[in-house]
């Protein structure tokens, strides 16, 4: 009898739900349909091939290019049980035979291939297997016109071909609308539906900074972890040497942090990420090679030191910060240089003008002045109707001014230079400043030098920046640079067109962000110590089975023990991540632990004024505390008055006319301001209950 997908979703993998599509993309599979899925970085793709994978009576293929994750791929759907194997470059001929002689045998339900594997296998034993399904993961390396172009996967075609009734899923987290449609062409999808999840990563804060020097720039980031400590963290770096420099920086300022290359060795490699993936680092400072496909669920915050080279690369490094859903910080460094630099990279590179293009959307992005999370999420082809509160621009909204006589000093320094200048001496002169540059060039002497004095360098910057964005400038970076006036520029410096500024933000300035509340839905109390000695126990069972601990189970299962304390078979299940598979193997000693901690933690005693404050805040009158709480209203009115006089918030005054607080003054004042009710009871004739003298005396006290 075959089970339904939803529940393998829950016995094999642990999970209650499906995600926006996931069901929808299984069934259409198991119709024998092709999909073409898009989703974000950990938005849940592999789902949606894995259970048709096991539903289906035969194998299912699935080509990736990534082959350092495959191992941990597979590993993950061992441990739930699944029968899957890889195959690529990095096995032995030996390994290579046994998983040949397994897949002939009908004992694997998932295999894993390189592209190159694939194309080079495909005409032998890959013949013979009973395929059943195809997945290509990864699949805008098909696509030119993608930023991550792998011939090898333009073979796959011919696969396609070959297997004509066999349903293929394409699957990206990037791919514009023109790759999309190249994608399918490329794959020869039929008739496929296109799945788009939402792109929206709502708890991952932006900011960028720009133009911020390299010293400043290590200062702000070695600040910036100094509140995070205990938190996990991404830094990405253009080039080897950075990400050594960066993490020698934040080492030698005490922090937890390695650095991660492609030119390490691949035991190096290995040992960071274990190190990260099991918190033993806090920091890593990589190059985009880090952080593929790990589902390191509790990355904290994402730094990026240089301008990434597009946005999908971007949006996909800053996505592996905050995959369990709870508020994550990402910032970008970005400056003029990197920018020039990656202009002449590219200019060598194949595909040039294109990837000039995205790289000039990514500067765009970066100087933008509305809201990042509109722009980056229309690039993905999402419109949002509003501005989303959670980026530096949204927080600190640009103010704009008529900037047409600011523009036409620039502009007429530019001319005045003949065109030939860049920057940093256009500012210089504008400043009037005593640079030995000016001087030798005999800038001194122009009418502009010196008009511009009153604005500091870097906002004149800024502002230069604003002009070339305003297309007023061109930055002729195959002439070192140099600024020259566009037709747009000459109408404003003539007078024919005005124009708008925006004032540059300073880093000052900024509000200092307080976390969104984004939060866990199934947020309880996190057990922290409880957690820690979970975290330990999973530590010691991946250094046994040499596996990464998140394999075992990831920080939120964790968590969720931490907050559920699960200590049956029936209440181990229900937390989610843990499958059956994942209960025989480890339930007995998740939750020895968990019985341990519980029979060692004594219940906090709340203290009983705490309690009455609580229904207080509910909105409950006294009367009916005293009712939910069996207490004798006196005993209430003494709990109010007692929180009154420790500072919180409790309107007194509501409770106790202030005619009767002023009879109490009296005859508290008579009789020596001596604290105690009784001789106050009787100057007052017994008129005056004793839990009035007491809320008057709390008044009476307090507001002196
Ligand atoms: P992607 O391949 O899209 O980057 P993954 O397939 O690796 O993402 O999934 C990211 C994480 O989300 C994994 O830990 C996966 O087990 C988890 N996940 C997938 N589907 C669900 C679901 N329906 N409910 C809960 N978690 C899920
Ligand atoms: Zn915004």
């Amino acid at each position: 009898m075959n089970k339904s997908p939803q529940t393998l979703l829950k016995e094999v993998f642990g999970y209650d739900e499906f995600r926006p599509f996931q069901e929808e993309i299984i069934n259409r599979t198991l119709e024998g349909k092709d999909s073409f899925v898009l989703m974000p970085t950990g938005g849940g793709k592999s789902m949606c091939f894995q259970i048709p994978a096991l539903c289906l009576e035969g194998i299912t293929i699935v080509v990736s290019p990534l082959i350092s994750l495959m191992k941990d791929q597979v590993q993950a759907l061992k441990s739930n049980g699944i029968k899957a194997d890889f195959f690529n470059s990095s096995i032995s001929l030996q390994e290579e035979n046994e998983v040949i002689d397994k897949a002939m045998k009908g004992e694997i339900q998932l295999l894993y291939l390189s592209p190159e594997k694939l194309i080079s296998e495909s005409n032998s034993w890959l013949k013979e297997l009973n395929i059943k399904l195809v997945a290509i993961d990864e699949a805008h390396c098909v696509s030119m016109w993608g930023h991550d172009f792998r011939p090898e996967y333009t073979q796959l075609k011919v696969f396609r071909n070959s297997l004509p009734e066999v349903p293929f899923m394409a699957l990206t987290a990037t791919a514009d609308k023109s790759a999309r449609q190249d994608i399918e062409q490329q794959l020869g999808l039929k008739e496929s539906k296109l799945f788009i999840s939402s792109f929206d990563r709502k708890n991952l804060s932006i900011e960028v900074r720009g133009q911020v020097p390299k010293k400043k720039k290590l200062q702000e980031i070695s600040k910036f972890v100094e509140g995070k400590r205990g938190e996990s963290g991404i830094v990405y770096c253009l080039s080897r040497k950075n990400t050594e420099e960066v993490a020698q920086y934040l080492s030698e300022e005490g922090h937890s942090v390695e650095f991660y290359h492609a030119g390490m060795n691949p035991e190096d490699r290995e040992r960071v990420q274990t190190e990260f993936i099991n918190d033993d680092t806090k920091i890593i400072v990589a190059t985009i090679a880090f952080g593929m496909g790990i589902d390191k669920s509790n990355v904290r915050w994402v730094i990026h030191y240089n301008l990434p080279k597009n946005l999908e690369g971007y949006y996909q490094e800053i996505g592996r910060a905050g995959r369990d859903g709870l508020p994550s910080e990402t910032r970008l460094y970005y400056n003029m240089r990197d920018f020039v630099l990656y202009s002449q990279f590219a200019d060598d590179g194949a595909n040039s003008s294109m990837q000039k293009e995205k790289l000039n959307r990514m500067l765009q992005f970066a100087e933008a002045k509305s809201c990042r999370r509109k722009i980056l999420l229309s690039y993905f082809g999402e419109h949002l109707t509003q501005n989303c509160g959670n980026c530096d621009v949204c927080e600190n909204p640009p103010k704009d001014f008529d900037g047409t006589i600011l523009a036409q000093k620039a502009l007429s320094g530019i001319a005045r230079m003949g065109e030939k200048e860049g920057i940093t001496i256009l500012i210089n002169v504008l400043r009037g400043s005593n640079n030995a540059e000016v001087h030798e060039k005999n800038f001194a002497q122009l009418k502009t030098y010196g008009v511009g004095k009153d604005i500091s360098f870097f906002d004149w910057r800024d502002y230069i920046i604003q002009l070339a964005n305003q297309g007023l400038i061109e930055i002729m970076y195959s002439e070192n640079s140099a600024l020259k006036i566009s037709t747009l520029g000459k109408k404003v410096l003539k007078g024919e067109k005005k124009i708008k500024l925006t004032y540059p933000v300073t880093v000052k300035e900024r509000k200092t962000k307080k976390p969104k509340a984004v939060r866990m839905v199934d947020e309880g109390e996190v057990n922290e110590d409880l957690f820690k000695e979970l975290k330990k126990l999973r530590y010691s069972i991946s250094r046994e089975e040499n596996v990464p601990a998140y394999i075992i189970f990831n920080d939120k299962s964790l968590k969720s023990m931490a907050i559920d304390l699960p200590v049956t078979e029936n209440q181990f299940l229900a937390i989610s991540g843990v499958g059956m598979n994942k209960m025989q193997e480890y339930g007995e000693e998740f939750m020895e632990v968990i019985r341990k901690f519980k029979s060692v933690a004594k219940p906090k005693k709340i203290p009983t004024t705490l309690e009455t404050f609580a229904l207080y805040k509910e909105g409950l009158s006294p009367q009916e505390i005293s009712e939910k709480r069996e207490l004798q209203i006196t005993t209430v009115f003494s709990h109010l008055s007692q929180l009154y006089s420790e500072g919180k918030e409790v309107e007194l005054e509501k409770f106790v006319d202030s005619k009767v607080v002023d009879n109490v003054r009296v005859a508290f004042n008579d009789l020596n301001r001596e604290i105690s009710l009784k001789p106050i009871f009787e100057q007052l004739k017994e008129e005056v209950s004793y839990g009035e003298i007491r809320l008057s005396l709390a008044l009476i006290l307090k507001n002196e």
